[in-house]
């Protein structure tokens, strides 16, 4: 009676057990914590993969402690100001309030749904100097990052991009996350490969990075006994998180590989229902097709609820785009700026109305191709 579940995106390790083969060797040399090995080679190899000096990258607990770090190592502290895309998951703009900093939320456009490079040019115009500028590339596809760079760069303002979800996404054949001054990764388990949790903090300025690995192990001081001249945290990845993360690195090429026809095969089967589109991107751009999210037309028949609630009625899951920032509850009260520039209250905008049309699709590279019929045919019996 009860039909296979059909995921979002969960955890897929490697069908040679490279995972479990790193793991066992932490094991086997008693080194489950605190640091070794599998942190060093995971940090290398993580920085090798997005072709970044290998000493580049810190192994980190969680994306979001990635991204509260690299906020830290730009010193945005209490009266600053940062940027943030709107539409993203709150762990992009949580950190900016960690560090008594304010958030002011850029609107999207409707060519990669990432931030709008007009609307952060007025975000500029009231705010001449904020302290950073948070890019995100949603769903995997990478931003305009030529536009938003030569602005950032104009204002000398630093870029840290929101990798979390574009892994092994490029930019005119170069990886997201590098571009800015940071750029953070996540692990977390349902992201394009996983270590269960964790993150990773890259840069191309190696003595900051070995600060952040300083700041995540409580900022011991060098001695005997434990001193302590700044606040530390503890966000390190343990070894073996960082061993599972040696051996889905291994996959990633084929995970995104998989994503893609994942994307291709939704993005085919509706082509010829017009009240369908796929989540576009940009042909100088490679995405990790991370999720695949589609966008019903205004006046479309089906709404996106009636297609989440005929899915999961057939137990499989889907979701609907992420809430905006500047509509979150507990960011009331944030200013917000669309290419028009400082939006009032209650003012459409494209991240409020790719949150109303948008659903994001099964994604899991586990998902058999009978599985994918299946998805397609409830969601084409609709039209
Ligand atoms: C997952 C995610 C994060 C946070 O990563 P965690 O590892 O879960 O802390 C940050 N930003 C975006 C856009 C994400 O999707």
């Amino acid at each position: 009676m009860d039909k296979k579940r059909i995921f979002l995106a969960s955890p897929h390790m490697s069908d040679e057990g490279y995972e479990q083969a790193y793991v066992k060797e932490a094991f086997d040399t008693n080194w489950i914590a605190p640091l070794g090995e599998n942190v060093n080679k995971f940090e290398e190899e993580l920085a090798e993969y997005v072709g970044i000096n290998t000493k580049n990258a810190a192994a980190l607990s969680a994306g979001t402690a990635a991204m509260h770090m690299a906020l830290k190592a730009l010193g945005v502290g209490k009266g600053d100001i940062v940027f943030c895309s709107s539409l993203t998951f709150s762990a992009s703009a949580n950190p900016i309030t960690y560090q008594n900093a304010t958030p002011v939320f850029i609107d999207a456009e409707r060519e990669t749904w990432n931030m709008d490079p007009k609307a952060l040019e007025k975000a500029f115009e009231v705010y001449p100097n904020p302290k950073a500028v948070v890019l995100v590339h949603l769903y995997g596809t990478p931003a305009k990052l030529d536009e938003i760079l030569e602005i950032c760069n104009k204002h000398d303002v630093p870029l840290v991009e929101d990798a979390a979800e574009s892994l092994g996404s490029t930019y005119n054949g170069k990886e997201t996350g590098t571009f800015g001054k940071y750029g953070i990764y996540s692990f977390n388990g349902n992201k394009i490969i996983t270590t269960s949790g964790g993150g990773m903090l890259v840069s191309d300025d190696t003595d900051m990075i070995n600060k952040v690995r300083f700041w995540v192990t409580q900022s011991r001081e060098k001695a005997r006994h434990y001193e302590h001249k700044e606040i530390g945290y503890n966000y390190r990845m343990s070894n073996i998180l960082a061993g599972i993360g040696r051996g889905q690195l291994k996959v990633l090429d084929k995970r995104i590989e998989q994503k893609t026809n994942i994307y291709n095969t939704y993005k085919n089967a509706f082509k010829d229902i017009e009240d369908i589109e796929m989540q576009p991107y940009l042909d100088n751009t490679k995405p990790n097709h991370w999720l695949s999210v589609m966008l019903l037309k205004e006046n479309s028949k089906v709404t996106p609820l009636q297609i989440m609630e005929a899915l999961e009625k057939e137990n499989i899951e889907t979701r609907p785009v992420w809430k905006p920032m500047h509509l979150q509850p507990v960011f009331d009260g944030c200013d917000f700026f669309t290419k028009d520039g400082k939006s009032s209250k209650g003012e459409m905008s494209v991240s409020e109305d790719l949150f109303n049309r948008g659903v994001c699709l099964p994604s899991d590279t586990k998902n058999t191709p009978e599985d994918m019929d299946r998805i397609i045919g409830i969601i084409k019996g609709l039209f």
